[in-house]
């Protein structure tokens, strides 16, 4: 048995948070409190928004408190009713904020070699009761807009992404954002650039843009006065404050995920049955998620087994996504066959796991957990 590398008790986790420059994100803090003006579309939400907007070359960016809430605030001001399709090898936020305004997810499959929702499949899934179809640019790798975008107009079907891995990635060399009716993005403290919890709605539509304004605060039009049913999605200053102090840090977060990603490709090429999934280096690309697709025939350990080993060391490897929307409830209960029509989503589920990436973990860090995925191997037949 060769030696396991010892992390001392430390636990390396996927997802442990990018923190960008202290004093910045304290003096602002302390801007926000001196200024004594701590939400309701504050001086540094509107910077964040217009930062953000210019960066991806949107007309409209409207912040708000979390991505789940922005896509339900979407999917209102879209008046999406009755269906609509989405992929089932997504996180269960893409589906729930359909299913919390009783609007139904129809699950369809994924393109294997992209991940992303499969447009081949997608015409048959269509009924009377269709609205809309929501993408999901996952790993920040961009859906087929094209195929996507054809549909839809052809069918009358409303476009929306979830683009929530795909903040600073670009799609046809024009950046993730503009694409579709409206565009979802995530800054949970997960994500490669956070606000603590936040998200933005992005699209080009100016009537859109201005009812999610009014949805995400009340539906208030005026001091007394309220035009829709609205909610509460405003993001607080402080979230924006850690947003623009993280934004200033992306290019070094990227190039961070960039070399880890690198790293980790070189120091797990000589494994047959394991790879790493590919970025399009002509693209823009954040290289947030290390995804790494197990064939358990060739490697000769299972994908679980895997992860449980790095567990065990003390490395929080995380099955994405596992098992698949389809599989949990209420939709596993409400379309228990689902799973016939995914053969791709439930293939992919048995196979795929994360591992940690960042700035809160190191070159040698990739480095000892290459090593763990290879001490896991079976000895030499
Ligand atoms: C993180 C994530 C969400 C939810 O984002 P929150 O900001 O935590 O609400 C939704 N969809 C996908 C694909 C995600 O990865």
């Amino acid at each position: 048995m060769p030696e396991e590398p010892s992390f001392a008790g430390k636990q390396l986790h996927i997802g442990r948070p990018n923190i960008g420059d202290r004093n910045s994100l304290l003096k602002r803090i302390n801007d926000i409190i001196d200024r004594c003006w701590l939400t309701n579309n504050g001086r540094y939400v509107q910077e964040f928004e217009s930062r953000i907007a210019d960066l991806l070359g949107v007309k409209h960016c409207v912040a708000i408190c979390n991505a789940t809430i922005g896509l339900e605030i979407a999917i209102r001001a879209l008046n999406l009713t009755g269906e609509v399709i989405v992929p089932s090898f997504t996180f269960i936020a893409s589906a729930h904020s359909l299913q919390w305004q009783q609007i139904t997810p129809v699950f369809c499959d994924i393109d294997p070699a992209t991940h992303n929702i499969d447009p081949k499949k997608i015409e048959s899934l269509i009924t009377p009761h269709t609205t809309a179809i929501m993408g999901v640019h996952l790993w920040g790798r961009a859906c087929d807009v094209k195929a996507l975008a054809e549909i839809a107009s052809r069918r009358g079907l409303k476009l929306l992404f979830d683009a929530s891995h795909a903040f600073g990635c670009s799609h046809d060399g024009r950046m993730i954002g503009g694409f579709g009716n409206a565009e979802v993005f995530s800054f949970h403290a997960t994500k490669f650039i956070n606000s603590l919890e936040g998200g933005v709605v992005t699209t080009n539509d100016d009537e859109l843009a201005q009812k999610m304004r009014l949805m995400k605060n009340f539906g208030f039009t005026g001091y007394d006065c309220v035009e829709y049913i609205g909610t509460n999605g405003k993001m607080n200053e402080i979230s924006a404050a850690m947003g623009l102090t993280n934004l200033e840090s992306m290019d070094e977060f990227i190039q961070i995920n960039r070399d880890h990603y690198e790293l980790y490709h070189e120091e797990l090429a000589s494994i047959p049955g394991l790879a790493l999934i590919d970025y399009d280096i002509n693209e823009r690309c954040n290289f947030q998620y290390i995804v790494v697709d197990l064939d358990a025939d060739t490697v000769g350990v299972t994908r679980n087994a895997m992860v449980e080993h790095l567990y065990r060391h003390g490395i929080i490897a995380r099955r994405y996504f596992y098992p698949g929307c389809h599989r949990m409830q209420p939709y596993l209960r409400s379309m228990p066959d689902a799973g016939l029509h995914l053969p791709e989503t439930e293939r992919l589920s048995e196979r795929l796991f994360c591992l940690p990436t960042g700035s809160a973990i190191s070159a040698n860090d990739v480095r000892t957990i290459s090593r763990l995925i290879q001490n896991a191997l079976p000895l030499q037949r």
